[in-house]
């Protein structure tokens, strides 16, 4: 990682107000310890300003199509799912609605047979054993090896004192990737064989992201390092070409961060994927440091890449508060999202 003590100087201020500052309400610091921004500044500034003028015109003329759909992704369905699944309310680990929430996964991707999976294991955690799945859903497709999306869609367990749904922290992505389910699922259904033209897709919705008690790495993303664990055992790892994770995406106000962990061709086929819809400027202005479910894939030589928003609200205040409500969230920004995801897949399959 570049560090630039100039840099980091004028962006201090602007680093304590998003993560550090002591407040008693502060329970968003239970989700990233520490946060880098390594880009800020006038000229940068003003290079985005460019970079909007520039491309307005073509966001606006701009195809918004879906890999081999021909249509755009449809944000407003996923929307409608993450309103469902956030109506459930809080789903920690334990709670009854967590029960709920496996429910509703299991109910949706039921349908039409797809090869779900529910992976459940006993997470070790500073409250004692605790049961948690991850669901799994695999698309089949012609080419040799798979393509993993991932989000989480559990909510804190020290936010169960507060009603916090996480509309955006878990919910939001959810619903993306419900919503990834049934396009992937019509276009096999299109297909001869029941294939997907590229290489397979499997999408995983982790439990446990969050810390139980205080973020570290062995309180928290409890579902993917059990899942990158399970399958660097048995050689599953080996056949897959690139791990997308979904987090906080849905917000309004979308603003995706290139985070510094990411594998670089990944995050340059999501900027080019990016480029192709007009919706540039809703990525990479900044660069963070994030640790998140990508990193069990990471460490294992999974080409990774961290796809996230964590600049909710003014200094970021809707994170891991009660006002993760789905006001805040926007269908518009979930077809940006797909339309990315779709696009990167169909990237990724050229490569
Ligand atoms: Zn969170």
């Amino acid at each position: 990682m570049i560090r630039s003590a100039g840099l980091l100087t004028r962006c201090s201020a602007r680093l304590q107000t998003r993560t550090c500052e002591p407040s008693p309400h502060s329970l968003r610091n239970y989700r990233v310890p520490h946060i880098s921004i390594l880009r800020c500044g006038k000229a940068r500034t003003a290079a985005f300003i460019v970079a909007l003028v520039l491309f307005v015109p073509l966001s606006t003329s701009a195809q918004h199509t879906s890999a081999g759909s021909g249509q755009a992704f449809d944000g407003a369905q996923a929307y409608e799912y993450a309103r469902q699944f956030a109506a459930i309310g809080p789903r920690w680990p334990t709670g009854s609605g967590h029960v709920k929430a496996e429910e509703f996964l299991r109910a949706h991707l039921l349908r039409a047979h797809d090869q779900l999976e529910e992976d459940t294991f006993t997470a070790d955690t500073p409250i004692g054993p605790v049961p948690m799945c991850n669901f799994i859903v695999r698309f089949p497709g012609k080419k040799p090896g798979a393509i993993v999306l991932g989000t989480h869609y559990e909510t804190n367990y020290p936010l169960r004192t507060i009603n916090f749904v996480g509309a955006n922290d878990g919910a939001s992505t959810t619903g993306l990737l419900m919503t990834i389910a049934d396009q992937l699922r019509a276009e096999a259904v299109r297909a001869p064989g029941k294939k997907l033209d590229g290489y397979s897709v499997w999408l995983v919705f982790f439990d446990g992201e969050e810390a139980i008690q205080q973020w570290s790495r062995s309180d928290s993303t409890y579902g993917s390092r059990h899942l990158a664990a399970k399958w660097g055992r048995d050689g599953t790892l080996n056949q897959i070409k690139a791990f997308l994770l979904a987090d906080m995406i849905g917000d309004k106000d979308l603003d995706i961060q290139h985070e510094t962990h990411s594998t670089a061709w990944l995050v340059d086929l999501v900027a080019q994927a990016a480029k192709k819809f007009g919706y540039q400027h809703y990525f990479f202005q900044k660069e963070m440091d994030i640790e998140d479910d990508h990193l069990a894939f990471v460490e294992r030589g999974v080409p990774s890449i961290d796809i996230i928003d964590l600049d909710y609200g003014p200094n970021n205040s809707y994170h891991h508060t009660a006002q993760d409500t789905m006001d805040k969230i926007g269908a518009h920004s979930l077809t940006i999202d797909g339309d990315v995801f779709m696009e990167t897949i169909r990237l990724i399959d050229q490569r």
